[in-house]
Order: structure tokens, then C-alpha cells, then sequence
């Protein structure tokens, strides 16, 4: 299996809930590895670019104010197929769908403020990785 990079934010209901060590160590404990990180805090215009994607979808205003509404911890992962495995440790999107003992199933309150993004695709995440940490494509694999 190919060894992968991934972007991971722990969003801000989680970092609120001082909740980022616990996740961060549930990818340690699935042999993904924090290669890059920060705390920081969203301007409106990052969060819009980061979810230009969502632009025109119904929640697109509610989602960059949850996304702005406090500090956000930004974390590449790496490791063996680590964008399927940081979704799968994720969980479905609605915490209610979420399988038991996922990360948004234990630490998400609701559809919009789900703990945790995660790159969902190959492409996705060299540009998302890209957004935050440009200086890691100095040494890309
Ligand atoms: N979102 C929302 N309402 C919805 C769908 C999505 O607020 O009905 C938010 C939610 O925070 C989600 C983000 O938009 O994590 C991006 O949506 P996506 O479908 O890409 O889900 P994800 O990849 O985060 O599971």
C-alpha cells in the first residue's frame, strides 16, 4: 500500500472540548504519523478558499462562521493509505451516522460541528496539505 500523505483539521468544537490530544493520538495508534502541524486561527478568507468547494451549497455561510468561531488544529498525517484511514477513524460526516468509536461518533455534537476534516481523495489532499504547509513540497514524495 502506498505510503500517503493527509490533511487533518481538529475543528473548533473539538479543540474547545480539549479533546486534540486524544485524537491526535488515536492516528498514532493507527500508525498514522503527525509529520507537520499548528494552531491557528481561520480568517474568514482562509476558510473560504479551504471549502471553496461547498460554495454554493446551502451551508456554506454556516460552516465558515463554525470554522472562524475559534483556534483549529491543522495536522498533515502520514503513513500506509493515510487518507482512507484518517476518513475511516473520522467517521460519516453526520456524527449521527457515524459507526461507533469513530471520532465523530465519541466527539462531534451534531452534522456541522463534526470534530474533525480529513482529505477525502489523493488530489484533495495534496492541495489541502499544500493550502497550509507549502513548505513541505520542498521535500514531497
Ligand atoms: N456540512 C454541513 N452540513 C451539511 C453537510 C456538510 O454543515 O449538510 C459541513 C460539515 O462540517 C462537513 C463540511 O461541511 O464536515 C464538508 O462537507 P463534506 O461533505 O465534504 O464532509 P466531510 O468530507 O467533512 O465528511
Amino acid at each position: 500500500m502506498a505510503i500517503e500523505r493527509t490533511l487533518s483539521i481538529i475543528k473548533p468544537d473539538a479543540v474547545s472540548k480539549n479533546v486534540i490530544g486524544q485524537i491526535v493520538s488515536r492516528f498514532e495508534a493507527a500508525g498514522l504519523k503527525v509529520i507537520a502541524a499548528r494552531m491557528m486561527q481561520l480568517s474568514r478568507s482562509d476558510a473560504e478558499r479551504f471549502y471553496a468547494v461547498h460554495a454554493a451549497r446551502p451551508f456554506f455561510k454556516d460552516l465558515v462562521d463554525f470554522m472562524v468561531s475559534g483556534p483549529v488544529f491543522v495536522q498533515v498525517l502520514e503513513g500506509e493509505n493515510a487518507i482512507q484511514k484518517n476518513r475511516d477513524l473520522m467517521g460519516a460526516t453526520d456524527p449521527k451516522k457515524a459507526e461507533k468509536g469513530t471520532i465523530r461518533a465519541d466527539f462531534a455534537d451534531s452534522i456541522d460541528a463534526n470534530a474533525v476534516h480529513g482529505s477525502d481523495a489523493v488530489e484533495t489532499a495534496k492541495v489541502e496539505v499544500a493550502f497550509f504547509f507549502p513548505e513541505l513540497n520542498i521535500h514531497s514524495r
